[in-house]
């Protein structure tokens, strides 16, 4: 089975489009594996839970997801994050938040676990450090973790000596799944935070157990040009350009 391991789109309808585009030129998926945030940041929250209900997906909450209905509150988000999280709520569908109130904080798939922040802390902790990650490889019974939150591919392996390494998750080199307990982040859809401003995704191919990183141009500027038509923060809007 192909599996699509998609993460933070970000109400960023160009940016999942042009993955979702992207998936069929690679030879497309049966399952798309959505680690959430969905909306938040971007100028089209709606369509890009409808785009993703369309697919044969699971998807696991993100901290702007429940934001947006309410489910958590705003207090730990920045000003701009916060703004674009009232916007957001005002564009939602009575169905829309619903959907999103359902979403379940952690998902068991196969040789998987799926959150969006860490398996210690699903909504808000960020996997960014050897450190962090090590302590969070006690908290999954699968071999391997699906994280998004921070916006940047990684790779945390825990090797048989009890030591946690990382590494870049990079487009030129397959990462296979062996023995080895990995966590794993495909890096973002909507809002890329490594300094490549291309949508980020990975294929899980359970064949060859290979899962492979996909980087995808899209029109940032198509984006931008929406999220200025709706008043969204200048620095939401000036940050897609350089991936930051
Ligand atoms: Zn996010």
């Amino acid at each position: 089975m192909r599996c699509a391991i998609i993460a933070d789109i970000h109400a960023n309808l160009t940016a999942f489009t042009a993955v979702m585009d992207d998936i069929e030129r690679q030879g497309g998926v049966e399952e798309v594996w959505c680690l959430g945030d969905i909306v938040g940041y971007g100028p089209e929250p709606h369509e890009c839970i409808s785009l993703l209900r369309q697919t044969n997906h699971v998807c696991v909450a993100g901290n702007h997801d429940l934001a947006a209905i309410g489910k958590v509150d705003t207090s730990d988000f920045n000003p701009d994050a916060a703004t674009a999280c009232l916007w957001t709520a005002q564009q939602l569908s009575p169905e829309d938040v619903e959907y999103l109130g359902n979403l379940p904080l952690v998902i068991e798939k196969d040789d998987f676990t799926l959150v969006h922040g860490s398996p210690r802390e699903p909504i808000w902790e960020y996997l960014l450090s050897t450190s962090t990650a090590e302590a969070n490889f006690a908290f999954f019974k699968s071999r391997f973790c699906l994280v998004g939150h921070s916006h940047q591919p990684l790779v945390f392996r825990y090797d048989e000596t009890g030591t946690c390494s990382f590494s870049q998750f990079v487009t030129s080199i397959g990462l296979v799944l062996g023995e080895s307990p990995l966590i794993i982040n495909p890096g973002g859809v909507g809002q890329p935070r490594d300094s490549n401003p291309r949508a980020s995704y990975a294929i899980y191919d359970s064949e060859n157990r290979l899962t492979r990183l996909y980087r995808v141009p899209y029109d940032i500027r198509a984006t931008q040009t929406k999220m200025i038509a709706h008043g969204l923060p200048m620095r939401l809007v000036a940050r897609l350009s350089y991936g930051m």
